[in-house]
């Protein structure tokens, strides 16, 4: 390809909307343009990179036995009327009305679309177990599209849906494509690790996400890890065992204070001279419209997804101080559970309080040296809705847990029969029995994954592409165009690489070397081949870029090198 003729601008400025360092590296380099909030062209660069990765995907899936489909993308209302997804999926579900008045949504996934077509084609175990798959645009309604590709609202992903006639077959299945998503991301150049998750709107028992680490750096999870063991799991799903901690406020009776203003943990901790792990915080949540009463050890923090999957809740949000005085009649900043009459849920840790500080609903007044069942009833439902917290003790084993950022780009879920019951989607097993698929679901965020590798691998320059998904494989760049003998040299090695398989760019623009080295920085290209000064003494310059030193190579040697180097950084 010749620069002159590429489709690309590249920027100088960084773009204002652009809180990532992918999204800012994307839209400067000239590879995807905004058309709407979430929704993005890619531009000739960027669809290389896509092809690359949907390319070892596909080998991938297809080594492990999976096939390739193209389901539709629009999908009709009734399906998701069948598993109760219509109402469940809520806003997230881009709807659309037809001319007819029937209404239909842009497919954010598709288990109810594959699990209608194997229902019509699939009769017997002997034809199980199967494995679908498809890559294609996606749509989702994100509350918040952002960082560009990282959460759009229209993105690339990679679907696969596994029937089997057992759970046996399906752990094989599960297995088969842990081990595919393994290679996949490593084959992308990304280390992954493959955590335990929750398994949200799409449901199902079993999950593992794999992220990909970026340790301090952007990325929307937090994953907790073991320093002695391989337990890792995303923070809305992690365990933890908490390390000792004084949970007894030593208050010889139970007794009514005045606690004019006080409403902070940090305060009420402060005004009784007791550790905030002695206090009992109560928090109001609405979930499914109804509020709830959550209860936790003053110290800690309640998990979101946690509590709403103890309630069984689809939705859940915080409540604020008008909503709880108007869902509630209760006063916030004095809040407990003492003759309260909506739901309340405590945490695991309450359990342990002895001789507390709480509220009790009365302003300016807290009740110190509580106990369970003496003073206030202990709530019927405890279950985990704690946040695991980096120091807290493994789930697994007596290490410790650490906190790392990361980037969700795959996801596989154990789904067993939750779709295939409601839409009675069944087989004959051998005995002729009607029975129900088992059934997995594994996706990959295909444009999610091209983000991450930039995430993970950039400078101050630009992006420094894993080999094998850059958009190209190397660059020359003549720096002079008008010097006849630099272009006719730049020419031949240009039309060696081409020869020899290495995807390569000639910068043939008429521009000072500066604005190209930048260019050619910024886009990436991981090997870049300089015709300039050197020629005189029969020499060409070979670069790579990540790390590289300037190496001067014999003219006649330079594209050898090239193909050393290429497939040096070949995963
Ligand atoms: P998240 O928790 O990030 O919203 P999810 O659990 O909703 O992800 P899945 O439904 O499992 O995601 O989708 C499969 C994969 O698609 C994810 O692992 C992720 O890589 C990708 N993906 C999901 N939502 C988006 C999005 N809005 N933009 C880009 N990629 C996405
Ligand atoms: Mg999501």
């Amino acid at each position: 390809m010749r620069m002159t003729g590429l489709f690309f601008n590249t920027l100088r400025e960084t773009p204002a909307d652009a809180e990532t360092v992918s999204h800012q590296l994307l839209v400067r380099a000239g590879y995807v343009r905004k058309l709407t909030s979430g929704i993005y062209t890619y531009l000739p660069l960027m669809l290389r990179v896509i092809k690359k990765i949907s390319g070892i995907i596909r080998e991938e899936m297809d080594a492990a036995g999976a096939q390739e489909l193209l389901m539709p993308i629009l999908q009709p209302e009734e399906l998701w009327r069948e598993t109760g997804r219509w109402e469940v999926y809520g806003k997230e579900l881009m709807r659309i009305e037809d001319r007819h008045g029937r209404m239909g949504a842009l497919g954010p996934t598709h288990e109810e679309i594959i699990t209608a077509l194997v229902r019509d084609e699939i009769k017997s175990y002997r034809q199980l177990p199967i494995n679908l798959y498809q890559i294609q645009d996606k749509f989702r309604d994100e509350i918040r599209p952002r960082f560009g590709l990282l959460r759009g609202r229209e993105f690339l992903m990679k679907d696969a849906y596994s029937f089997d006639a057992d759970e046996a077959g399906l752990e094989e299945n599960y297995q088969k494509m842990a081990r595919a998503y393994t290679n996949i991301f490593n084959r992308c150049g990304l280390e992954t690790r493959m955590v335990r998750s929750d398994s949200g709107a799409i449901g199902g028992s079993v999950s593992h996400e794999f992220m990909v680490l970026t340790g301090t750096q952007s990325g929307e999870n937090d994953v907790l890890y073991c320093d002695s063991c391989d337990y890792a799991a995303n923070s809305n799903r992690a365990e933890s065992r908490m390390p000792p901690a004084d949970t007894n406020g030593k208050f010889p009776e139970a007794k009514e204070v005045d606690t004019p203003g006080i409403k902070s943990i940090e305060d009420l901790a402060g005004f009784f001279g007791i550790e905030q792990s002695a206090i009992c915080k109560s928090l109001i949540y609405i979930a499914d419209k109804k509020p709830v009463m959550a209860l936790i050890r003053g110290d800690r923090a309640i998990e979101e997804t946690k509590l709403k999957n103890a309630l069984g809740a689809d939705d859940i949000r915080i409540a604020g101080d008008a909503e709880i005085r108007e869902c509630t009649g209760l006063e916030p900043g004095f809040l407990g559970p003492a003759g309260v009459n909506i739901k309340i849920v405590g945490d695991e840790s309450i359990k342990e309080l002895e001789n507390f500080v709480t509220g009790i609903n009365k302003a300016d007044k807290h009740l110190s040296g509580a106990g369970w069942n003496r003073e206030i009833e202990l709530p019927e439902t405890i279950a985990d809705i704690r946040l695991a917290q980096p120091g807290d003790i493994c789930p697994e084993c007596p290490g410790k847990l650490e906190i790392t950022r990361g980037i969700e780009v795959g996801n596989i879920f154990k789904l067993g029969t939750k779709y295939s019951e409601k839409m009675k989607a069944n087989f004959t097993d051998e005995n002729g029995r009607e029975k129900p698929f088992i059934m997995g679901c594994y996706g990959i965020g295909v444009s999610r994954t091209a983000a991450a590798a930039i995430e993970r691998y950039h400078d101050k320059d630009g992006i420094l592409w894993p080999m094998a998904i850059a958009p190209y494989h190397a660059v020359v760049v003549p720096v002079n165009v008008s010097d006849e003998l630099q272009m006719s040299t730049a020419e031949k090695i240009y039309n060696d690489l081409l020869d020899s398989g290495i995807e390569t760019v000639i910068d043939d623009r008429d521009e000072r070397p500066g604005v190209k080295f930048k260019d050619a920085d910024l886009i990436g290209f991981p090997i870049r081949i300089t015709v300039g000064k050197t020629l005189a003494e029969g020499m060409v310059e070979v670069k790579s870029r990540v790390g590289g030193e300037v190496l001067k190579v014999p003219l006649e040697q330079a594209a050898a090198r090239v193909r050393e180097l290429k497939e040096s950084k070949n995963v």
